[in-house]
């Protein structure tokens, strides 16, 4: 090997190939011939490998091997070099494996089986598809918007294969709207995530008690008496299943404080809307636009708004009181034991039992309904911040990629957005390790 072959082979950076070969290509995918000047910045480079050592059976990892087919050079896209686009070439073989007698490609160190683009590059590709849209990576690197979505698809894949698969202790349930432009038969979907890590773990078409008893049913004994609590939202059908199930029957079940004070804030927005529907002009002219205002706790009011706020609520006692409700409801989940939450909760009920105050009404009826799961927060709370963050990452993901039509997609785009595989240090070098060649043992 001449001296440059060295360094390139250095460079490239695959134990057991080097670099044969290394030439220019235009636009036009003609060589560019070099002659000692630099060829100009459009044109891409290609690199030429060969394998230095024994080859490896991709199906089993063995060593050795006959070979059983020569195959045709295939192109790999590469990360780019100084701003150069790169190509893999590289002509592989079929290994005619002794020990698992299977006739597969050879396995290559810088690529998975069937993909055009090197794990590097795929790694690139996914951390950038993370943060931006995709049309935005795919003009970032030239490539086709279904190119991207499939190297996304393929880095996320692989860093999924490398992570510990805790026990599932925490469950929350929880049921997303898959977006107006959604034309199939289901209008939802419902989601299962563990509650410690706030990952999603499962997800299923539907909202009904069928589609979580699905969940259940793929789960093993085992697994199921290893769950602590339940939390969900305030719909009966989740409930209603988790009841139904002979080993979950007596799991604790709560209502996690988020979706409770969620329904409260649909209560004091229907009436927000029903009393401005007969408003005089004086109340329309300082209430306009308070539609997110009355939904917001008094503490993060900035100081403008809570003048409006107190004009508005000068002017309509009913709405004050129904957003006094509100703050004290969230005082009230916030209650350190069970026998403060239940007076709260018992304040807040005759608050709210006026029959004159219809939105107000069913409020007050939701909760009574719900009584047993709301004080069950006292001894099991869930951390409401995680169910937060996969709402808000849900809702970034489904406006951003404007009604995805692959779900599975989807699912696993959210998975790997709450994981958030860059927050801790073990998470960083795993997500790292994707990029990096399959490590190569000499073969002897
Ligand atoms: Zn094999």
């Amino acid at each position: 090997m001449g001296q440059r072959s060295r360094i390139l082979t250095q460079i490239v950076g695959f134990p057991g190939f080097k670099v044969m070969d290394v030439t220019f290509k235009n636009e036009d995918g003609e060589v560019v011939e070099q002659r000692g000047e630099t060829p100009p910045p459009s044109c891409s480079l290609e690199i030429t490998l060969r394998r230095r050592w024994s080859p490896r059976c991709a199906k089993c990892g063995a060593i050795g091997g006959r070979r059983h087919e020569q195959l045709a050079p295939r192109r790999w896209r590469d990360l780019p070099w100084a701003g150069r686009e790169v190509t893999l070439v590289y002509a592989p073989i079929r290994v005619d494996c002794k020990r698992c007698r299977g006739h597969s490609v050879e396995q290559l160190s810088w690529a998975e089986p069937h993909q055009r683009q090197t794990k590097r590059f795929q790694q690139h590709v996914a951390l950038d598809a993370f943060s931006m849209p995709v049309l935005h990576v795919a003009t970032k690197y030239g490539l086709d918007w279904s190119t991207v979505r499939r190297a996304e698809c393929a880095a996320i894949e692989r860093w999924e294969r490398t992570r510990p698969q805790p026990t599932l202790t925490k469950v929350g349930i929880d049921e997303k709207w898959l977006g107006r432009r959604h034309r199939g038969k289901h209008k939802f979907v419902t989601i299962i995530s563990d509650l410690e890590s706030g990952e999603p773990v499962w997800w299923g078409y539907g909202r009904s008690e069928v589609t979580v008893a699905t969940w259940l049913a793929s789960l093993l004994r085992e697994q199921k008496e290893a769950i602590r609590v339940v939390a969900a939202d305030m719909h009966r059908p989740f409930f209603n299943a988790i009841r139904g199930d002979d080993v979950l029957a007596k799991v604790p079940f709560v209502h996690d404080p988020f979706h409770v004070i969620k329904r409260a804030g649909e209560a004091v927005s229907e009436l927000r809307r029903s009393i401005f529907f007969r408003a005089g002009p004086t109340l329309r002219a300082v209430g306009c636009g308070t539609r997110w205002l009355v939904l917001r706790p008094w503490e993060r009011v900035k100081e403008d708004d809570r003048k409006r706020l107190t004009q508005v609520f000068r002017l309509n006692g009913k709405l004050a009181r129904a957003y006094q409700v509100l703050e004290e409801l969230r005082l009230v989940l916030r209650a350190p034991d069970r026998a403060s939450i239940t007076a709260g909760l018992m304040h807040i009920l005759r608050r709210t039992e006026r029959r004159a105050n219809i939105p107000m009404r069913k409020l007050h009826d939701s909760l009574g309904r719900h009584w047993h799961e709301i004080i069950a927060l006292a001894e099991h709370r869930p951390p409401t911040g995680r169910i937060e963050a996969l709402n808000n990452n849900w809702e970034t993901l489904v406006r951003r990629g404007r009604g995805y039509r692959d779900h599975q997609h989807l699912f696993r785009k959210l998975r790997f957005m709450v994981a958030n595989p860059v927050r801790t240090d073990d998470g960083v070098k795993r997500f790292l390790a994707l990029g990096l060649p399959t490590p190569h043992r000499r073969a002897s």
